[in-house]
């Protein structure tokens, strides 16, 4: 087995919370008997510094031949100067686009303790637990696109494509998913207005019917999407949609839980590695204090071993780690609220999730 892990710490917390991460991996491979080979490697801000390019030529070799790649994050005010010939976040569009990641998945969890901090009604999110599936490569974003005419006639378009290859792809994953959790699939389109709204539904049903009858499956529109995730999102178990509806419905979802620093993300292609971070930036107002919150990068390292090396036993032990120190009463400064007092720092938080493994 291919057990070689690219660690691309990147820039602002990225370093720090990389590194827990990392500590609870070798915890889990000393339980289970694996033996993981890491590797730190270049990209963003840092990278630029070092060799003039967001992405040199070595990280993106380590990349093709790893396993999975564990990323921290890019960026910061070091090199948001806008006349700047390269900027930290193109390494990771290009990393993306070399490995052909073409599903962006996003679990959208709750931990019951941490309701209060979410700003809808606990009674409401309580039991939240979502995974999306966001299509990354394909539609509107990557449609043709133009502008005509001058003045008040100036018109500008975008065209939006599917293929049923694309549709079927990432249905599939999701699918593959739902068998994994409480096989319940819902599809998100448009489809009384959209054409590739149309085909997206017709080509998921299909697969549905053919591949994963035993799947429970239903589909919704978008617009009434983004107003259940306000009312009832505790119904939902996975999702999949496109490009689009999947970038405004994460970020839509993800504030639902009250915390950025709780949420990991992956983003997976056929075959190849996958990547997997935290879905909160480089956070530069608080790099380098010790305050920042491990756990979105620990989740994602969970979401690696499960979805990138087969290691089901071992992503739920993570996971059930970081929900035990959420119960302990655990909190990093960004969790803390009113009580900073008790608060840990990034470090103690990582030790804490060894300590339960
Ligand atoms: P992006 O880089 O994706 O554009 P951003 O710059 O808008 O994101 P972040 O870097 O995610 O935002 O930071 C937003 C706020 O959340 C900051 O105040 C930051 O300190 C805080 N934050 C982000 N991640 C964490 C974390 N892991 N722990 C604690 N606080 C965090
Ligand atoms: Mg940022």
């Amino acid at each position: 087995m291919n057990s070689s892990i690219v660690l691309l710490p990147g820039d602002g917390i990225g370093p720090e919370i990389v590194e827990q991460a990392r500590l609870v991996l070798l915890k889990v491979a000393e339980r289970f008997g694996h033996t993981f080979d890491f590797s730190s490697h270049q990209i963003g801000g840092i990278a630029i510094d070092e060799t003039g390019d967001p992405l040199p030529q070595p990280t993106i070799d380590a990349c093709r031949n790893a396993a999975a790649i564990l990323l921290g994050a890019v960026g910061g005010p070091k090199w948001d100067d806008p006349s700047a010939k390269t900027r930290p976040e193109a390494g990771l569009l290009k990393i993306r686009k070399e490995l052909g990641l073409f599903a962006n998945l996003r679990p959208i969890k709750l931990f019951d303790e941490l309701a209060d901090a979410s700003p809808l009604r606990a009674d409401i999110v309580k039991g939240t637990d979502i995974l999306f599936f966001r299509e990354l490569t394909g539609g509107i974003y990557f449609g043709e696109s133009g502008t005509s005419g001058s003045g008040e006639e100036e018109t500008a378009f975008q065209s939006m494509t599917y293929s049923v290859s694309e549709v079927k792809r990432i249905v599939r994953m999701a699918a593959q998913a739902a068998r994994g959790r409480s096989n319940r699939l819902t599809s998100v389109d448009k489809a009384n207005v959209l054409e590739p709204s149309r085909l997206w539904r017709r080509v998921a049903a299909e697969v549905m019917a053919n591949e994963f009858a035993d799947v429970q499956y239903d589909v919704v529109l978008v617009d009434s999407m983004a107003m259940h995730l306000i009312n009832r999102p505790s119904e939902f178990d996975v999702v999949v949609t496109g490009n689009m509806f999947g970038d405004i419905l994460t970020d839509e979802a993800s504030m639902l839980p009250g915390s950025l620093g709780m949420l990991p993300s992956a983003s997976l292609g056929d075959g190849g590695p996958g990547l997997y971070e935290p879905i909160h930036g480089s956070a530069p107002d608080i790099a380098g204090k010790s305050v920042a919150n491990p756990l979105a990068t620990i989740l994602a390292a969970a979401m690696m071993l499960r979805h990138s090396l087969g290691l089901t036993e071992e992503a739920e032990a993570i996971e059930k780690a970081v929900a035990g120190v959420i119960t302990d009463g655990l909190r990093t400064p960004d969790l803390a609220r009113g009580d900073q007092s008790k608060s840990v720092s990034t470090e103690e938080m990582g030790a804490a999730v060894v300590a339960k493994l």
